[in-house]
C-alpha cells in the first residue's frame, strides 16, 4: 500500500465520530493491507513504532520537528514559530507549506525512515534527526506531511481504540467477527498487536491460536474487580485463596537464561532501575521463568515495608544505583505463569500457587505472598484485619479455579481494601475529556472544572461521568492547563458520548483518580445512559495528579460503575439494619 492511501484513511478516521465508520474505515484499510504492510498499519494506528516495553520512541521534541519542516519546505523557524501560536498544529502547516500533491511512498519505507529516526541517538543525533525527518517530510505529498508530523509529535490522535482494530482485523482476513476473540486471546499473551496482526495475515487463525506466552514479552495483567465485604466475596467464589494485597508497583518479572526484564502494570520496561532485583533474579535457579508481583521498598535496618509514596522514588532513571541502595526492593509473587517449558496461564490458580510455592519461599528479597485457602467470611474478615493491622492495603480473594485472566479486569480476583467503608471509599480512575474555563478567582488558574469520563467496554466509547472541580492544588491546575492544552481539539473526540460541551475538548489521554461521595442516576451524563438516564458522582473531587502509571485502557467501566451503584444500595441497606 502506497503511504498516501494509509493518509486518506487517517483523514476519514479523523472526520468521523462514530465507532461503526470507523470500524468499516479499518476494516477497508486491513483488506488492502499485504503480509508486510499489516503489521507497521496496525502500530501506525495505535499511533506507535512499536509496542512501548520495546522502549523505541521517535524522541522529536516540537522544536526538532518544527526545524526538520523549515529544512523541508524552506521556511524561516521564526516564520514557522508564529505560525504555530496561531495554529498549535504542525502537521496543518506542513500540509499548507508542502505543494506536492502526489507521492510515491510506501507504507513499509515511511515506517522503516519513521524507525531509522528514532533508532538515531548519541552524540549530534539530533541533527540528524531533524535532517532525516525533513529529508522524508521532502518526498511526501501535502497529506502524507500532514501525518507525518502529527505522528512524530505523537499528536495522531485518531481515537482508534484497540477493541475496534482487533474486530476489523477479523472482518478483513476472515469475512465475520468471530476470529476477535482468538485475536484478543493472542494479543493479552504478548502485547503486541501488530506481531498478533502479521500472523493473521501469514497463517491465518491457525497461526493466532498458536500463539503463546512468549518470555521477555510481557502479558497482559489481570487485574480485579472489587466488592464492599467477605460476604459478598464468599458468596461470589464460594472457597477461594485471600491473598495479601501490597501497595507497592507491580513488576512481571521476564527471566530466560542470563537475559532478564521487568515490566510495570503498563507494560513499560522497568528493568533499568530495578538493578537489585534484576541481580536477586539472576539467582533463581532457574533457566525460564515468568511470574507476577509487587514490589515493595523496605528499611533494612527495621525491617518494614515502606509505603506507596516511599516505595514510588524507586522509580527513577538517574542515580538509579544510588538510591537502590538506599531504598532496596523486595518482591511479592502472587502469580507465575510460566516455569521452564511449562506455560501455567491457563492452569487453575491452585495449581499455580502449588508451583509458585515450590520455588519462592517466605523470606528473602523475592517471597511469595502469603494466602489463606477459605469458604468462610469471618475467617476471610479475620486476615484482613490482621493484613491491615500489618500495614498493608487489603486483600485480593482469587477463584481457585480460574486460569490467569490475562488482560482483563474480572470476579476471579476480587479486592477489598482497608480504606473501603462503603464502595466509594475507594478512588475511581476517570479519563479528562474536556474543561471549563473558570469564573471569578478560577480564572486566573485557567480552569474551572473537568469533564470527566469512564469506560463502555460493550461499545468501545468513554462515557462522561462526571465534573471535577475540587482536588488540585493552584499549580496543579495552572499544569494541568499547560497539559490538557497541548491536547485540546476542536471537536468533541471520536469515541467520546456526552451530552455536555466543556469550553475545551481534550484528546483521551490523562487519568485522575477521584473519590465520590456517592454515585447517583443523573439525566446529565452519558454512563450508562438508559432511556435518558445515566449515572454521575455526587462531590467528585480528585485525588493526586495525573496517574502517569495508567492509561486510558485503565479507567474504570460503565460496567463497574453500574456494579458499585448496586453494591452501594446493599451497602446503604445494611448500614439501615445495624
Ligand atoms: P489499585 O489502585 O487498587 O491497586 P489497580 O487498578 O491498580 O488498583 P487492581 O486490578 O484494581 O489494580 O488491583 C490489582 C493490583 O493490586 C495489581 O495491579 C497489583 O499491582 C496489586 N496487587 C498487590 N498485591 C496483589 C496480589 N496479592 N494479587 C494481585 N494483585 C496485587
Amino acid at each position: 500500500m502506497k503511504f498516501k492511501e494509509l493518509a486518506k484513511y487517517f483523514e476519514r478516521l479523523e472526520n468521523t465520530t462514530k465507532r461503526l465508520e470507523m470500524f468499516q474505515i479499518l476494516s477497508e484499510a486491513f483488506k488492502n493491507s499485504s503480509v508486510e504492510e499489516i503489521r507497521p498499519v496496525v502500530y501506525f494506528l495505535q499511533e506507535m513504532l512499536l509496542p512501548p516495553f520495546y522502549g523505541v520512541q521517535i524522541g522529536m521534541a516540537d522544536k526538532m520537528t518544527l526545524k526538520a519542516i523549515s529544512k523541508a519546505f524552506f521556511v524561516s523557524e521564526e516564520e514557522l514559530n508564529s505560525k504555530y501560536k496561531e495554529k498549535g498544529d504542525l502537521g496543518e502547516i506542513a500540509f499548507e507549506l508542502n505543494k506536492k500533491e502526489d507521492s510515491e511512498l510506501e507504507v513499509v519505507q515511511v515506517y522503516s525512515e519513521l524507525m531509522k529516526i528514532a533508532k538515531t541517538s548519541g552524540e549530534g543525533s539530533n541533527l540528524l534527526k531533524i535532517n532525516m525527518l525533513a529529508n522524508l517530510l521532502n518526498k511526501s505529498s501535502k497529506l502524507e506531511s500532514k501525518y507525518i508530523v502529527r505522528f512524530t509529535q505523537g499528536r495522531l490522535r485518531l481515537g482508534v481504540g484497540e477493541s475496534t482494530i482487533m474486530e476489523a482485523l477479523s472482518v478483513a482476513k476472515l469475512g465475520n467477527r468471530e476470529g476477535k476473540e482468538k485475536i484478543e486471546r493472542a494479543f493479552n499473551l504478548v502485547s503486541d498487536l501488530g506481531m498478533v496482526a502479521e500472523e493473521l495475515y501469514k497463517s491465518g487463525l491457525e497461526g493466532v491460536n498458536k500463539i503463546t506466552l512468549m518470555p521477555m514479552n510481557p502479558v497482559r495483567p489481570a487485574l480485579a474487580e472489587r466488592l464492599p465485604s467477605a460476604e459478598e466475596i464468599i458468596s461470589r467464589l464460594g472457597k477461594c485463596a485471600v491473598d495479601e494485597k501490597f501497595d507497592g508497583f507491580r513488576s512481571q518479572v521476564h527471566k530466560d537464561g542470563d537475559n532478564v526484564k521487568i515490566f510495570s502494570r503498563n507494560l513499560e520496561d522497568i528493568t533499568h532501575f530495578m538493578v537489585d532485583v534484576v541481580e536477586e533474579v539472576k539467582k533463581l535457579p532457574y533457566k525460564r521463568i515468568v511470574f507476577d508481583s509487587e514490589a515493595l521498598a523496605y528499611d533494612e535496618n527495621t525491617d518494614t515495608l515502606y509505603p506507596f509514596q516511599i516505595t514510588i522514588q524507586r522509580k527513577r532513571k538517574h542515580n538509579v544505583e544510588e538510591v537502590a541502595s538506599k531504598l532496596p526492593l523486595r518482591l511479592f509473587v502472587f502469580d507465575i505463569l510460566l516455569l521452564e517449558d511449562q506455560i501455567l496461564i491457563d492452569k487453575p490458580y491452585s495449581e499455580r500457587r502449588k508451583i509458585l510455592e515450590s520455588v519462592f519461599g517466605e523470606e528473602g528479597k523475592i517471597q511469595r505472598s502469603r494466602i489463606l485457602i477459605t469458604d468462610n467470611p469471618s475467617e476471610l474478615q479475620k486476615f484482613f484485619d490482621e493484613v491491615v493491622t500489618n500495614g498493608l492495603e487489603g486483600i485480593v480473594a482469587k477463584n481457585l479455579n480460574a486460569p490467569y485472566s490475562a488482560g482483563a479486569r474480572n470476579f476471579n480476583w476480587i479486592k477489598l481494601k482497608r480504606s473501603y467503608k462503603s464502595q466509594l471509599e475507594d478512588t475511581i480512575d476517570v479519563v479528562i475529556l474536556g474543561y471549563f474555563f473558570g469564573k471569578g478567582a478560577r480564572t486566573e488558574l485557567g480552569i474551572g472544572a473537568l469533564l470527566v469520563g469512564v469506560y463502555n467496554e460493550d461499545k468501545d466509547v468513554f462515557e462522561t461521568i462526571a465534573k471535577v472541580g475540587s482536588g488540585f492544588t493552584e499549580d496543579e491546575f495552572k499544569q494541568l492547563r499547560k497539559l490538557l492544552d497541548e491536547i485540546k481539539v476542536d471537536n468533541k473526540p471520536a469515541r467520546v458520548e456526552s451530552l455536555i460541551s466543556p469550553d475545551v475538548w481534550v484528546y483521551p489521554k490523562y487519568v485522575i483518580s477521584v473519590k465520590a461521595d456517592e454515585i447517583t442516576k443523573s439525566p446529565t451524563h452519558t454512563c450508562g445512559a438508559e432511556n435518558g438516564v445515566g449515572y454521575a458522582l455526587r462531590f467528585p473531587r480528585a485525588v493526586g495528579f495525573i496517574r502517569s502509571d495508567k492509561s486510558v485502557d485503565d479507567v474504570n467501566t460503565t460496567k463497574e460503575i453500574v456494579e458499585m451503584y448496586n453494591n452501594q444500595k446493599k451497602v446503604k441497606l445494611e448500614n439501615v439494619d445495624v
